[in-house]
């Protein structure tokens, strides 16, 4: 059914589904839109694949690209969460022309503020890629919604390299070294918690993935 709607819109628009993401991409490449990099999203689909999950919830939606991306994979129900008036309103343009609408529910609010709107559902699945300062505070909030044996996984972890690189560091500006320095504490945090066994690969910009155990 979806498909259906899918297919008659992008054909209103005469592009097929690959050249509709393509075009998400040439968007966020034009307008600076920090979209996932191929290589994460590749590592991202996989996990999702063999996770299989039913509800995935993703913090920082930009157009709308990863979600749509997940989503394909094996159809699961994506709840996002994106502050930005004109990114949620691309994002919500977009997911509509892919058909998936249904299936993909944007929560346009502070993802510090939305957790009432969510609070009573279970996700197999979090996807962390909104503001980086903010990190741990989207995993305390968030990492309570979690089914047993679920997954959270960061992107953007290694931003840039400069996580783990002290030459760079010190050429960087006050703003980009505290933003560091959030993420390098986060990075610990996330390795100390004995709730979760974490990894972190330098895949893309970074990325981490947290199994409940
Ligand atoms: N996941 C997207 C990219 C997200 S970019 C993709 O790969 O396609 C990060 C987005 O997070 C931006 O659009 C930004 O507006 C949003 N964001 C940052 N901090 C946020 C917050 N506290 N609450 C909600 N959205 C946030
Ligand atoms: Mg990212």
């Amino acid at each position: 059914m979806e498909n259906v709607t899918a297919q008659n819109k992008l054909s209103l628009l005469n592009l097929s589904f690959s050249e509709f993401e393509l075009s998400l991409k040439e968007y966020a490449k034009n307008n600076n839109v920090p979209i996932i990099f191929d290589e994460g999203l590749a590592f991202l689909e996989s996990i999702i694949s063999l996770k299989q999950p039913k509800k995935i919830l993703e913090i920082g939606t930009a157009i709308g690209y990863s979600a749509i991306r997940m989503h394909q994979v094996c159809g699961s129900e994506i709840y996002t969460i994106e502050r930005d008036p004109i990114m949620y309103e691309h994002a919500r343009k977009n997911i509509n022309i892919a058909g998936f609408q249904n299936s993909i529910h944007i929560i346009f609010k502070d993802a510090l503020e939305a957790f009432d709107d969510i609070k009573d559902l279970k996700f197999d699945m979090i996807f962390i890629d909104a503001a980086k300062a903010q990190y741990m505070k989207f995993f305390d909030i968030y990492s309570p919604l979690l089914n047993e044996k679920g997954v959270i996984v960061c992107d953007n972890m290694l931003f840039h390299g400069l996580v783990l690189d002290d030459e760079n560091f010190l050429k960087q500006s006050r703003s980009v070294r505290g933003l560091i320095r959030k993420l390098g504490n986060f990075h610990k945090a996330l390795l100390e918690n004995d709730k979760f066994k974490t990894s972190i690969f330098d895949i893309g910009d970074g990325m981490s993935i947290s199994v409940k155990k």
